[in-house]
């Protein structure tokens, strides 16, 4: 082999983690190279997105308006039939003060087109980006990993060099054990995924026609996403206990899923699964809970589902990983700047992702309780994010991925930009709501009470006031703890960071 190509920093894996890190430390003009082992577009599971992934995230990576207008699905929450209640509930993500107006919806996207934007866009960024490229092995030097071995398109082994790597290669990767940690398996969420796609089905009345539904039957949950009008997402999640049936008829386990439960039954009624084609497939994945014991080492760091995932019921795979490549790549720049340790910067990353996987873990584990109902659900999400307002809010500004309060991810900014053309949408979406409330019964009503509300209409002045006035300087999320800077980039010290 040839001398090692020296690089700052090596991303393994162009999925939505690696493409955030990459593009964020390219743009402090650092050298970056990302191998990718496919060649994008390619098929990828978790298509229901969060706000906090399309406005925050894809906002600092530029990536915001390309999303906007790739024709996604509009997103305004979830509904559920969860728990002891045997009707569907909704929640919209306006309810979270978090978020207010411009930013209260996502997107369902078909993640061939949305990974792919992300990666452009990173190459557009100045990331050298190397597709068909595996990464085989780290190189490590006196207890550092200091590059990568990788085998490029024409099967020719290559070694890579850097100050840093970052591992972003999703679950399947197996670079993480450079790390020196475990994986460790959760013992609480053992189950398996079987999913395929249908040509169509039926949508929910508006304001819930683009929402995930999430519904439980006696042997587990199915999820049912719109991606496009000829195109949903189908999937059933098991325990795993029912291995050796899907593994016998994947088709056929997928298929008696539906039929017992009525409500995803009724939706699709004599709609035809795709048989041809990348969504032709049934597909499944396993075993699908974890965290790796260590972050980082030396020279190494894991994001996205290279270092953890939990269970999908909420959408926040892809929310994970475009904020650990936020937090990754904001250590990084620190780093390489000579601005911090590495134990303080990945230290900060560390701390501020296990917060994060944490506070889903709790509420999940609280979630899959099936003998509550949707007020004890509530209740849970403002216990475990401790959030100073009424339950619903805590709750839906938990599972839009806002909980930790991050400007980076709520976007004040942003709001600004958007705020005259959305404001209006808002306020169709809270009649329309009010509209739908009467429909759904006395415990939808309570919910979407008026109160709540105006708090988000005045939430949206709020911050379209802060947006105007600039960002303002954030506290430490951890004790003791580091803050962003004013560009999203980078950590300071509290204190020294220009507001
Ligand atoms: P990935 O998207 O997996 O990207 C990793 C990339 O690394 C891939 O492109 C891969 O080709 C590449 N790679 C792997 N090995 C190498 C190597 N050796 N060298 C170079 N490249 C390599 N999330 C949601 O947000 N919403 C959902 O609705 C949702 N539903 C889900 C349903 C199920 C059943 C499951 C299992 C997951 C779901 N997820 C969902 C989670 C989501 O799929 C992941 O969390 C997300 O894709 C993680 O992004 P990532 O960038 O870390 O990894």
């Amino acid at each position: 082999m040839s001398a090692p190509e020296e690089f700052d920093v090596i991303v393994v894996g162009g999925g939505p983690a690696g493409s955030t890190a990459a593009t964020l430390i390219a743009d402090r003009g650092h050298r970056v190279v990302l191998l990718e082992k496919e060649r994008f577009p390619r098929y990828q599971i978790g298509e229901s997105l969060l706000p906090a992934t399309v406005h925050g995230v894809c906002r600092l990576l530029g990536a915001d308006e390309e999303i906007h207008d790739a024709g996604f699905t509009a997103k305004r929450g979830g509904s559920f039939r969860w728990g002891t209640s045997p009707d569907p509930w909704n929640f919209l993500f306006a309810l979270s003060p978090e978020l207010s107006g411009p930013t209260s919806y996502a997107y369902q996207v078909d993640r061939m087109t949305f990974d792919d934007i992300l990666l452009r866009n990173a190459a557009r960024h100045g990331v050298d980006v190397r597709e068909e490229s595996a990464a085989l092995d780290a190189v490590t030097t006196g207890g550092r990993v200091t590059g990568v071995v990788y085998s490029d398109p024409s099967g020719t082994r290559r070694e890579l060099a850097a100050a840093h790597v970052v591992d972003a290669s999703g679950s399947t990767g197996r670079l993480h054990a450079a790390a020196g940690g475990t994986r460790r398996h959760s013992e609480f969420f053992r189950n398996l995924a079987v999913f395929g796609y249908f040509s169509g089905g039926g949508r929910m009345p508006e304001p819930d026609a683009g929402n995930i539904l999430c519904a439980a039957f006696d042997e587990g949950w199915l999820w049912y996403i719109p991606l496009r009008e000829d195109l949903t997402s189908v999937g059933a999640v098991l325990h795993h206990d029912q291995a050796a049936r899907i593994q016998a008829d994947r088709e056929g386990t997928l298929y008696e899923s539906i039929q017992r439960c009525d409500i995803v039954r009724d939706l699709l009624g004599d709609t035809e699964r795709i048989t041809e084609g990348t969504y032709g497939r049934v597909r499944v994945r396993r075993d699908y809970s974890y965290a790796d014991t260590r972050f980082w080492a030396p020279g190494i760091t894991l994001i996205g589902d290279a270092a953890c995932f939990i269970d999908p019921v909420f959408s926040t795979g892809v929310h994970l990983a475009t904020y650990s490549g936020l937090l990754a790549a904001r250590s990084v720049n620190s780093v390489l700047a000579g601005e911090l340790s590495e134990e303080r910067a990945f230290g900060e990353f560390e701390g501020r992702y296990r917060r994060e996987y944490a506070v889903f873990y709790e509420f999940l584990a609280a979630f899959y309780d099936m003998r509550q109902r949707e007020e004890t659900y509530f209740w849970h999400a403002r216990k475990v994010t401790d959030m100073a307002t009424d339950d619903v809010q805590a709750f839906a500004t938990l599972v839009a991925g806002a909980s930790s309060a991050e400007t980076a991810l709520v976007g004040a900014d942003a709001l600004t930009r958007r705020f005259s053309s959305a404001s209006a949408e808002l306020t169709g979406a809270v009649e329309r709501t009010g509209a739908a409330r009467t429909d759904s019964g006395e415990r939808m009503t309570e919910l979407f009470r008026a109160p709540v509300v105006a708090d988000v209409m005045s939430e949206m002045n709020r911050i379209q006031r802060r947006g105007a006035a600039g960002p303002a300087a954030e506290a430490p999320l951890l004790e003791g703890g580091l803050v962003p800077t004013a560009d999203g980039r980078s950590w300071a010290e509290p204190g020294t960071a220009p507001a």
